[in-house]
Protein backbone atom coordinates (compact mmCIF):
# COMPACT_ATOMS: atom_id res chain seq x y z
CA UNK A 1 0.00 0.00 0.00
CA UNK A 2 1.50 3.74 -1.21
CA UNK A 3 1.82 5.70 1.87
CA UNK A 4 -0.59 7.87 0.25
CA UNK A 5 -3.00 5.07 0.96
CA UNK A 6 -2.06 4.59 4.50
CA UNK A 7 -2.34 8.42 5.74
CA UNK A 8 -5.69 8.16 4.50
CA UNK A 9 -6.74 5.06 6.13
CA UNK A 10 -5.47 5.77 9.46
CA UNK A 11 -7.69 9.08 9.05
CA UNK A 12 -10.96 7.16 8.29
CA UNK A 13 -10.07 5.58 11.71
CA UNK A 14 -9.46 8.54 13.07
CA UNK A 15 -12.58 9.86 12.17
CA UNK A 16 -14.70 7.60 10.40
CA UNK A 17 -14.96 9.56 7.64
CA UNK A 18 -12.65 10.36 4.31
CA UNK A 19 -10.02 13.30 4.56
CA UNK A 20 -10.78 16.88 3.50
CA UNK A 21 -7.38 17.04 2.00
CA UNK A 22 -3.78 15.14 1.29
CA UNK A 23 -0.86 17.20 1.43
CA UNK A 24 2.70 15.88 0.80
CA UNK A 25 6.07 17.03 1.04
CA UNK A 26 9.65 15.48 0.25
CA UNK A 27 12.95 13.96 1.91
CA UNK A 28 16.26 15.41 0.70
CA UNK A 29 19.82 14.38 0.10
CA UNK A 30 22.10 16.99 0.28
CA UNK A 31 24.47 17.04 -2.72
CA UNK A 32 26.98 19.14 -0.75
CA UNK A 33 27.46 21.53 2.21
CA UNK A 34 27.39 19.93 5.33
CA UNK A 35 27.07 21.34 8.78
CA UNK A 36 27.09 24.82 6.64
CA UNK A 37 24.03 25.84 7.22
CA UNK A 38 24.06 27.00 11.21
CA UNK A 39 27.21 29.02 10.32
CA UNK A 40 25.43 30.94 7.78
CA UNK A 41 26.81 29.32 4.95
CA UNK A 42 26.24 27.32 1.81
CA UNK A 43 24.42 24.09 0.97
CA UNK A 44 23.75 22.53 -2.38
CA UNK A 45 20.58 19.65 -1.47
CA UNK A 46 17.52 18.22 -3.64
CA UNK A 47 14.24 16.97 -2.49
CA UNK A 48 14.17 12.99 -3.51
CA UNK A 49 10.78 11.34 -4.75
CA UNK A 50 9.76 9.84 -0.98
CA UNK A 51 7.50 11.86 0.61
CA UNK A 52 5.81 11.98 3.71
CA UNK A 53 1.87 12.16 3.45
CA UNK A 54 -0.64 14.03 5.80
CA UNK A 55 -4.01 13.05 5.17
CA UNK A 56 -6.28 16.00 7.21
CA UNK A 57 -9.85 17.54 8.32
CA UNK A 58 -10.81 20.32 10.37
CA UNK A 59 -12.84 19.60 13.33
CA UNK A 60 -15.26 22.01 15.05
CA UNK A 61 -13.51 22.35 18.04
CA UNK A 62 -9.97 24.15 18.78
CA UNK A 63 -8.44 21.26 19.07
CA UNK A 64 -5.98 19.27 17.17
CA UNK A 65 -5.21 15.29 17.20
CA UNK A 66 -2.12 13.54 15.39
CA UNK A 67 -2.04 10.05 14.66
CA UNK A 68 1.13 8.67 12.63
CA UNK A 69 1.72 4.80 11.42
CA UNK A 70 4.23 4.21 13.79
CA UNK A 71 2.71 5.25 17.18
CA UNK A 72 -0.53 3.30 18.75
CA UNK A 73 -2.41 5.90 19.75
CA UNK A 74 -3.19 9.64 18.42
CA UNK A 75 -1.44 12.54 20.46
CA UNK A 76 -4.58 15.53 20.91
CA UNK A 77 -3.66 19.20 22.21
CA UNK A 78 -6.06 22.37 21.91
CA UNK A 79 -4.24 24.93 19.91
CA UNK A 80 -4.34 27.50 22.49
CA UNK A 81 -2.15 24.92 24.89
CA UNK A 82 0.30 23.69 22.26
CA UNK A 83 2.67 26.68 23.57
CA UNK A 84 2.48 25.53 27.06
CA UNK A 85 3.79 21.73 25.53
CA UNK A 86 7.29 22.69 24.67
CA UNK A 87 8.70 24.63 27.06
CA UNK A 88 12.10 23.60 26.21
CA UNK A 89 12.80 20.00 24.80
CA UNK A 90 13.47 18.79 28.21
CA UNK A 91 10.38 19.45 29.38
CA UNK A 92 8.19 18.02 26.30
CA UNK A 93 4.70 17.10 27.14
CA UNK A 94 3.96 14.79 24.65
CA UNK A 95 5.58 11.99 22.68
CA UNK A 96 8.36 13.22 20.72
CA UNK A 97 7.69 12.85 17.14
CA UNK A 98 3.77 14.62 17.93
CA UNK A 99 6.69 17.61 18.52
CA UNK A 100 6.93 17.93 15.06
CA UNK A 101 3.52 18.15 13.65
CA UNK A 102 2.22 20.20 17.04
CA UNK A 103 5.22 21.86 16.68
CA UNK A 104 4.24 23.31 12.99
CA UNK A 105 0.77 23.92 13.74
CA UNK A 106 2.03 26.51 17.44
CA UNK A 107 4.35 27.95 14.83
CA UNK A 108 1.69 28.51 12.02
CA UNK A 109 -1.45 29.51 14.44
CA UNK A 110 0.80 32.26 15.49
CA UNK A 111 0.41 33.50 11.55
CA UNK A 112 -3.03 33.18 11.85
CA UNK A 113 -4.90 36.90 12.63
CA UNK A 114 -6.46 35.64 15.01
CA UNK A 115 -5.71 31.73 16.63
CA UNK A 116 -8.54 31.68 18.74
CA UNK A 117 -10.66 31.38 15.59
CA UNK A 118 -8.71 28.33 13.68
CA UNK A 119 -10.83 25.50 13.62
CA UNK A 120 -9.03 22.11 15.40
CA UNK A 121 -7.66 19.70 12.45
CA UNK A 122 -8.02 15.69 13.05
CA UNK A 123 -4.37 14.68 10.88
CA UNK A 124 -2.90 11.32 10.21
CA UNK A 125 0.77 10.66 8.86
CA UNK A 126 2.31 8.35 7.03
CA UNK A 127 5.93 7.97 5.24
CA UNK A 128 7.85 6.45 2.36
CA UNK A 129 11.46 8.90 3.84
CA UNK A 130 13.55 6.72 5.83
CA UNK A 131 13.26 7.49 9.36
CA UNK A 132 16.37 8.85 11.14
CA UNK A 133 19.02 7.99 7.85
CA UNK A 134 19.93 11.46 6.84
CA UNK A 135 17.00 12.06 4.23
CA UNK A 136 14.98 14.35 6.59
CA UNK A 137 11.91 12.38 7.63
CA UNK A 138 11.86 15.27 10.20
CA UNK A 139 11.61 18.00 7.06
CA UNK A 140 9.42 16.02 5.14
CA UNK A 141 7.19 15.84 8.10
CA UNK A 142 6.45 19.31 8.72
CA UNK A 143 6.72 20.22 5.44
CA UNK A 144 3.26 17.83 4.85
CA UNK A 145 1.80 19.26 7.82
CA UNK A 146 2.69 22.97 7.03
CA UNK A 147 1.67 22.81 3.62
CA UNK A 148 -1.63 21.18 5.12
CA UNK A 149 -2.39 24.00 7.76
CA UNK A 150 -1.67 26.71 5.44
CA UNK A 151 -4.38 25.37 2.79
CA UNK A 152 -7.10 24.72 5.76
CA UNK A 153 -6.06 27.43 7.70
CA UNK A 154 -6.11 29.89 4.79
CA UNK A 155 -2.92 31.44 5.88
CA UNK A 156 -1.18 32.24 2.44
CA UNK A 157 2.15 31.56 3.27
CA UNK A 158 5.14 30.88 0.93
CA UNK A 159 7.73 28.41 0.74
CA UNK A 160 10.17 30.24 3.06
CA UNK A 161 7.63 30.91 5.73
CA UNK A 162 6.70 27.19 5.44
CA UNK A 163 10.01 26.82 5.93
CA UNK A 164 10.88 28.72 8.56
CA UNK A 165 7.43 27.52 10.39
CA UNK A 166 8.82 23.87 10.28
CA UNK A 167 12.46 24.43 11.72
CA UNK A 168 11.17 26.65 14.46
CA UNK A 169 8.97 23.39 15.37
CA UNK A 170 12.25 21.55 15.05
CA UNK A 171 14.13 23.96 17.24
CA UNK A 172 11.51 25.34 19.52
CA UNK A 173 9.51 22.37 20.06
CA UNK A 174 11.72 19.30 19.41
CA UNK A 175 14.77 20.79 20.79
CA UNK A 176 16.88 19.62 18.14
CA UNK A 177 19.37 22.37 17.12
CA UNK A 178 19.15 21.99 13.44
CA UNK A 179 19.60 24.59 10.65
CA UNK A 180 17.31 25.70 7.83
CA UNK A 181 18.81 23.37 4.54
CA UNK A 182 16.35 20.23 5.30
CA UNK A 183 12.85 22.77 5.32
CA UNK A 184 14.33 24.77 2.36
CA UNK A 185 15.15 21.77 0.26
CA UNK A 186 12.16 20.30 0.97
CA UNK A 187 9.84 23.33 0.23
CA UNK A 188 12.01 24.87 -2.71
CA UNK A 189 12.37 20.94 -4.58
CA UNK A 190 12.56 21.11 -8.43
CA UNK A 191 12.90 17.84 -10.81
CA UNK A 192 16.11 17.49 -11.92
CA UNK A 193 17.53 20.44 -10.09
CA UNK A 194 19.35 21.29 -6.68
CA UNK A 195 18.28 24.07 -4.47
CA UNK A 196 21.74 26.84 -3.82
CA UNK A 197 21.22 27.92 -0.35
CA UNK A 198 22.63 30.85 0.65
CA UNK A 199 21.63 29.98 4.40
CA UNK A 200 22.26 33.98 5.80
CA UNK A 201 20.03 35.56 3.34
CA UNK A 202 17.71 32.81 2.68
CA UNK A 203 18.40 33.36 -1.21
CA UNK A 204 17.67 30.30 -3.09
CA UNK A 205 18.60 29.34 -6.80
CA UNK A 206 17.96 26.21 -8.78
CA UNK A 207 21.03 24.99 -10.55
CA UNK A 208 19.99 22.23 -12.63
CA UNK A 209 21.72 18.87 -11.96
CA UNK A 210 22.15 17.02 -15.27
CA UNK A 211 22.53 13.94 -13.74
CA UNK A 212 19.71 12.09 -16.41
CA UNK A 213 21.57 13.60 -19.65
CA UNK A 214 25.00 12.77 -18.16
CA UNK A 215 23.87 9.00 -17.43
CA UNK A 216 24.31 9.38 -14.18
CA UNK A 217 22.38 8.26 -11.00
CA UNK A 218 22.89 9.24 -7.26
CA UNK A 219 22.73 5.98 -5.30
CA UNK A 220 21.31 6.52 -1.40
CA UNK A 221 23.30 3.96 0.90
CA UNK A 222 21.53 3.88 3.92
CA UNK A 223 23.11 2.53 6.93
CA UNK A 224 20.74 2.00 8.89
CA UNK A 225 23.05 3.29 11.92
CA UNK A 226 20.34 5.53 13.19
CA UNK A 227 21.12 9.20 14.21
CA UNK A 228 20.26 11.47 16.63
CA UNK A 229 19.86 15.10 16.14
CA UNK A 230 18.84 16.06 19.77
CA UNK A 231 21.61 14.67 21.56
CA UNK A 232 24.84 13.64 20.77
CA UNK A 233 27.68 14.83 18.95
CA UNK A 234 25.18 17.37 16.72
CA UNK A 235 25.35 20.21 19.69
CA UNK A 236 28.68 19.76 20.42
CA UNK A 237 29.77 20.78 17.04
CA UNK A 238 28.00 23.76 16.92
CA UNK A 239 29.30 24.94 19.79
CA UNK A 240 32.89 23.95 18.37
CA UNK A 241 31.58 26.37 15.25
CA UNK A 242 30.14 29.14 17.20
CA UNK A 243 33.30 29.12 19.71
CA UNK A 244 35.57 29.06 16.12
CA UNK A 245 33.88 32.79 15.28
CA UNK A 246 34.07 34.09 18.53
CA UNK A 247 37.65 33.75 18.34
CA UNK A 248 38.32 35.04 14.87
CA UNK A 249 35.66 37.92 15.75
CA UNK A 250 33.40 37.25 13.11
CA UNK A 251 29.27 36.62 13.31
CA UNK A 252 29.51 33.62 11.42
CA UNK A 253 32.19 31.09 9.92
CA UNK A 254 30.51 32.04 7.12
CA UNK A 255 32.36 35.34 6.97
CA UNK A 256 35.89 33.57 7.03
CA UNK A 257 37.91 32.81 3.29
CA UNK A 258 39.88 29.61 3.25
CA UNK A 259 42.84 32.23 3.03
CA UNK A 260 41.87 32.76 6.97
CA UNK A 261 42.59 29.89 7.85
CA UNK A 262 46.27 29.86 8.88
CA UNK A 263 45.41 32.75 11.10
CA UNK A 264 43.11 30.70 12.61
CA UNK A 265 45.55 28.06 13.37
CA UNK A 266 47.15 29.89 15.34
CA UNK A 267 44.57 30.97 17.15
CA UNK A 268 42.79 27.94 18.59
CA UNK A 269 43.13 24.61 19.64
CA UNK A 270 43.70 21.80 17.57
CA UNK A 271 40.09 20.68 17.77
CA UNK A 272 38.47 23.51 17.22
CA UNK A 273 40.76 24.54 14.16
CA UNK A 274 39.73 21.41 12.43
CA UNK A 275 35.88 21.83 12.57
CA UNK A 276 36.32 25.52 11.73
CA UNK A 277 38.33 24.36 8.89
CA UNK A 278 35.89 22.04 7.82
CA UNK A 279 32.61 24.84 7.55
CA UNK A 280 35.03 27.09 5.69
CA UNK A 281 36.57 24.94 3.20
CA UNK A 282 33.05 23.35 2.52
CA UNK A 283 31.65 26.40 1.81
CA UNK A 284 34.17 27.08 -0.89
CA UNK A 285 33.41 23.49 -2.35
CA UNK A 286 29.75 24.08 -2.42
CA UNK A 287 30.36 27.27 -4.50
CA UNK A 288 32.64 25.41 -6.68
CA UNK A 289 30.36 22.45 -6.99
CA UNK A 290 28.00 25.11 -8.39
CA UNK A 291 30.18 26.76 -10.85
CA UNK A 292 31.28 23.13 -12.05
CA UNK A 293 27.81 21.56 -12.47
CA UNK A 294 27.13 25.25 -14.72
CA UNK A 295 29.94 24.75 -16.76
CA UNK A 296 31.00 21.30 -16.89
CA UNK A 297 28.00 19.29 -15.71
CA UNK A 298 27.61 16.59 -13.10
CA UNK A 299 30.48 14.35 -13.88
CA UNK A 300 32.93 17.53 -12.98
CA UNK A 301 31.80 17.29 -9.28
CA UNK A 302 33.26 13.87 -8.28
CA UNK A 303 36.73 15.22 -6.13
CA UNK A 304 34.79 17.69 -4.66
CA UNK A 305 32.39 15.10 -3.06
CA UNK A 306 35.51 13.05 -2.47
CA UNK A 307 37.19 16.07 -0.75
CA UNK A 308 33.69 16.88 1.51
CA UNK A 309 33.83 13.40 3.07
CA UNK A 310 37.09 13.64 3.81
CA UNK A 311 36.99 16.64 5.52
CA UNK A 312 33.72 15.35 7.58
CA UNK A 313 35.65 12.03 8.28
CA UNK A 314 39.25 13.97 9.67
CA UNK A 315 38.65 17.49 10.21
CA UNK A 316 34.82 17.31 11.87
CA UNK A 317 34.74 13.54 12.81
CA UNK A 318 31.03 13.42 12.00
CA UNK A 319 31.66 9.62 9.92
CA UNK A 320 31.10 6.39 11.40
CA UNK A 321 32.74 3.08 10.00
CA UNK A 322 29.55 2.50 7.88
CA UNK A 323 29.59 5.88 6.15
CA UNK A 324 33.46 5.41 5.38
CA UNK A 325 33.14 1.93 4.43
CA UNK A 326 30.22 2.74 1.79
CA UNK A 327 31.96 5.54 0.26
CA UNK A 328 35.31 3.86 0.10
CA UNK A 329 33.76 0.61 -1.35
CA UNK A 330 30.95 3.09 -4.10
CA UNK A 331 34.57 4.71 -5.27
CA UNK A 332 36.61 1.59 -5.71
CA UNK A 333 33.97 0.01 -7.58
CA UNK A 334 33.58 3.18 -9.54
CA UNK A 335 31.35 5.68 -8.70
CA UNK A 336 32.60 8.89 -9.79
CA UNK A 337 31.98 10.63 -6.57
CA UNK A 338 31.01 10.02 -2.72
CA UNK A 339 30.28 11.07 0.02
CA UNK A 340 28.54 10.87 3.54
CA UNK A 341 24.89 13.02 3.69
CA UNK A 342 23.44 14.56 6.22
CA UNK A 343 23.93 15.38 10.15
CA UNK A 344 26.67 12.12 10.49
CA UNK A 345 26.90 9.81 13.26
CA UNK A 346 24.91 7.22 11.09
CA UNK A 347 22.48 8.14 7.86
CA UNK A 348 23.27 7.48 4.17
CA UNK A 349 26.06 8.19 2.27
CA UNK A 350 25.48 9.14 -1.29
CA UNK A 351 27.71 8.10 -4.23
CA UNK A 352 26.76 9.39 -8.12
CA UNK A 353 27.44 6.86 -10.03
CA UNK A 354 27.04 5.38 -14.13
CA UNK A 355 23.86 4.11 -14.92
CA UNK A 356 25.23 0.92 -16.04
CA UNK A 357 27.15 0.38 -13.24
CA UNK A 358 24.56 0.94 -10.15
CA UNK A 359 24.20 -2.72 -9.62
CA UNK A 360 27.59 -3.49 -9.25
CA UNK A 361 28.37 -0.77 -6.91
CA UNK A 362 25.33 -1.56 -4.76
CA UNK A 363 26.29 -5.11 -5.07
CA UNK A 364 30.12 -3.84 -3.63
CA UNK A 365 28.74 -1.68 -0.42
CA UNK A 366 26.56 -5.40 0.26
CA UNK A 367 29.63 -7.58 -0.03
CA UNK A 368 31.47 -4.86 1.87
CA UNK A 369 29.13 -4.46 4.69
CA UNK A 370 28.54 -8.51 4.77
CA UNK A 371 32.76 -8.84 5.43
CA UNK A 372 32.86 -6.20 7.95
CA UNK A 373 30.04 -7.43 10.10
CA UNK A 374 27.92 -4.52 9.38
CA UNK A 375 24.42 -4.15 9.14
CA UNK A 376 23.25 -5.17 5.64
CA UNK A 377 22.76 -1.28 4.33
CA UNK A 378 19.40 -0.29 2.08
CA UNK A 379 20.22 1.30 -1.58
CA UNK A 380 18.41 2.85 -3.56
CA UNK A 381 18.49 5.51 -6.61
CA UNK A 382 17.39 9.09 -6.07
CA UNK A 383 16.32 11.48 -8.84
CA UNK A 384 16.01 15.35 -7.68
CA UNK A 385 12.25 16.27 -7.39
CA UNK A 386 9.60 18.60 -6.74
CA UNK A 387 8.37 20.04 -2.82
CA UNK A 388 5.03 20.49 -1.75
CA UNK A 389 2.01 19.49 -3.39
CA UNK A 390 -2.08 18.48 -2.35
CA UNK A 391 -2.38 15.04 -3.80
CA UNK A 392 -5.78 14.70 -2.79
P1 LIG B 1 15.80 12.45 9.74
O1 LIG B 1 15.22 13.80 9.52
O2 LIG B 1 17.18 12.30 9.21
O3 LIG B 1 14.92 11.34 9.26
P2 LIG B 1 15.41 13.25 12.46
O4 LIG B 1 15.91 12.70 13.76
O5 LIG B 1 15.70 14.65 12.13
O6 LIG B 1 15.94 12.27 11.32
O7 LIG B 1 13.84 13.08 12.39
C1 LIG B 1 13.26 11.81 12.61
C2 LIG B 1 12.12 11.98 13.59
O8 LIG B 1 11.03 12.70 12.95
C3 LIG B 1 11.49 10.67 14.00
O9 LIG B 1 12.21 10.07 15.08
C4 LIG B 1 10.10 11.12 14.43
O10 LIG B 1 10.13 11.70 15.72
C5 LIG B 1 9.79 12.23 13.41
N1 LIG B 1 9.09 11.68 12.25
C6 LIG B 1 9.52 11.59 10.98
N2 LIG B 1 8.62 11.00 10.17
C7 LIG B 1 7.57 10.69 10.93
C8 LIG B 1 6.31 10.04 10.71
N3 LIG B 1 5.96 9.58 9.51
N4 LIG B 1 5.47 9.89 11.78
C9 LIG B 1 5.83 10.35 13.00
N5 LIG B 1 6.99 10.95 13.27
C10 LIG B 1 7.86 11.13 12.27
MG1 LIG C 1 15.95 15.58 10.38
Amino acid sequence: MTAQNTAVDLLRTLTGADPEGVWSAPGRVNLIGEHTDYNEGFVLPFAIPHRTYAAVSRRRDGRIRVASTFAETPVEAGIGELAALFPSHDGLRVPEWSAYPLGVAWALSAAANDASALPGLDIAIASDVPIGAGLSSSAAIEGATGAALNALWGLGLDAVALAQAGRKAENEAVGAPTGIMDQMSSMLGRADAATFLDCRTLRAESIPTGFAPAGLEVLVIDTRVEHAHATGGYRDRRAACERGAAIMGVPALRDLHPSDLPRAAELMDDATFRRVRHVVTEDQRVLDTVVALREHGPRAIGDLLIASHASMRDDFEISVPELDAAVDTALAAGAVGARMTGGGFGGAAIALVDRERVGAVSEAVGRAFADAGFAAPHTFTVTPAAGPRRDA
